[in-house]
């Protein structure tokens, strides 16, 4: 296996979480929704309908694009990309080919090709009635906006895709664009997939598809990338072909070869007139980027001196985040950063649902010396510790009786409730 060269691309869908769908007035929010109950003539295709587009849509694909580090197409257009199936009742998609919203980006080391808009499609149900395989269709997805972002083939690894993805999925939560939920099917994976031995681009590509989970993108690359190494130590050519992943087995199997591949026959859109932005509009949306994900963990980590873990801890609770932040606003509140940082990690509060009557109250808890109580306590816990090896390993193997020989040491150097010691001895040993 050794000499081979996996070169990844990511295709990532994200549907948007506009109020109303991309060109017609139909709620967008489909999930868990009634059949069909969401839908008109223009998002069912009928004759005579005509498409008006969502602004909040493109404005946040724009906005997106931007915070990817893309240019924008100042000058774009829609256009109708053919393909007949049943989840597409127009018999066409609109999409963008020729020229997308945005373009060249890089995000996290890696380029981004572009970033375009167009509609989701209707959702095909497979289903057994009366013993017969039927197929039902259920439109209320027909017409949702919908982002692709597509990447260059940079990605070095099964890993590096996940890790990647992730970090991709924070920062467009943190956008509030969409809620980036792959298991209701708001952001969905594809990966491109080649090995080379030369080092440079091989000439084909095998697409992944079906992909519904972080863990399966990376098993789905691994697996592919094994797949396709062997079959060049065989000496065989690879095809280039969609495959699905069977998560079940944990492997790709084939879709669709190269011969099937389609035709779409793009044009643009006739109902649509072009998109154009101007200067004074490209700054109005580039000055609605707030801080992100990546900005924020470095700042923490410099401005307070915190460790790699305890900053993502922040910038995965932002509550979390301006609790501490807000205490450091209070200029009479001198604790050592980190330490306070410990603190409200340990305290393992749901941030995200804390009311602000309890933000309140849990600030002033800490400012009337809640916190150096507990700053006390967490040093003599460790002091004791450190101070009785024999006690600790005895307790790490089993003998779970030595913490009370442990919180008796505590007791002699403060005058602590034995429970809150033992709590705090409890929170090192584990
Ligand atoms: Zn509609």
């Amino acid at each position: 296996m050794s000499g081979y060269r996996p070169f990844i691309g990511l295709e990532i869908h994200v549907e948007l979480a506009t109020k109303s769908k991309m060109f017609c007035g139909c709620c967008a929010d489909h999930f868990h929704k009634e059949p069909n109950t969401q839908t008109c003539p223009v998002c069912l295709g009928l004759p005579g309908a005509l498409p008006v587009p969502n602004k909040k849509a493109i404005d946040w694909t724009v906005f997106l694009g931007l915070v990817l580090g893309c240019r924008i197409n100042k000058h774009s257009y829609f256009e109708r990309k053919q393909y007949f199936y049943p989840d597409l009742p127009k018999g066409f998609q609109i999409s963008q080919y020729e020229r997308p919203f945005c373009f060249k980006g890089w995000f996290d080391e890696v380029n981004i090709t572009r970033v375009h808009l167009e509609e989701d499609t209707g959702k095909l149900i497979h289903r057994k009635i009366e013993g017969e395989k039927v197929t039902l269709i259920d439109f209320n997805r027909c017409g949702v906006p919908l982002v692709e972002i597509v990447t260059e083939p940079e990605i070095k690894s099964a890993e590096h895709a996940k890790e990647w993805l992730k970090k991709l999925q924070r920062v467009i939560r943190s956008l509030s664009i969409s809620d980036c939920d792959m298991e209701k099917g708001s952001m969905r994976l594809e990966a491109n997939v080649s090995v080379s031995k030369n080092g440079k681009l091989p000439s084909y590509k095998v697409e992944l598809k079906n992909i519904n989970s972080f863990r399966f993108v990376e098993k789905a690359i691994e697996f592919e990338i094994q797949r396709q190494t062997e079959l060049f130590e065989k000496g065989q050519k690879i095809e280039q072909e969609t495959r699905g992943f069977e998560s079940d087995k944990g492997v790709t199997y084939l879709q669709r070869s190269k011969e099937e591949a389609f035709e779409y026959r793009y044009f643009p859109e006739p109902d649509i007139p072009p998109i154009v932005f101007t200067d004074g509009e490209l700054d109005k949306i580039r000055k609605q980027i707030p801080e992100l994900p990546e900005e924020k963990r470095q700042r923490f980590v410099k401005e307070y001196s915190l460790n790699e873990q305890e900053a993502d801890y922040f910038v995965s609770n932002p509550s979390a985040a301006q609790y501490f932040e807000v205490l450091y606003l209070e200029k009479n509140f001198n604790l050592d950063f980190r330490e306070t940082a410990r603190l409200i990690i340990n305290k393992k509060i749901d941030w995200e649902n804390i009311s602000p009557a309890d933000f309140k109250a849990e600030v002033a808890v800490l400012q009337e010396g809640g916190l150096s109580d507990q700053v006390e306590l967490a040093k003599a816990a460790k002091i004791v510790v450190d101070g009785n090896p024999k006690a600790v390993a005895d307790y790490r193997k089993g003998k779970t009786n030595t913490v009370g020989f442990l919180v008796g040491q505590m007791m002699k150097k403060t005058k602590v409730d034995p429970n809150l010691a033992r709590q705090e001895l409890l929170k090192i040993l584990e």
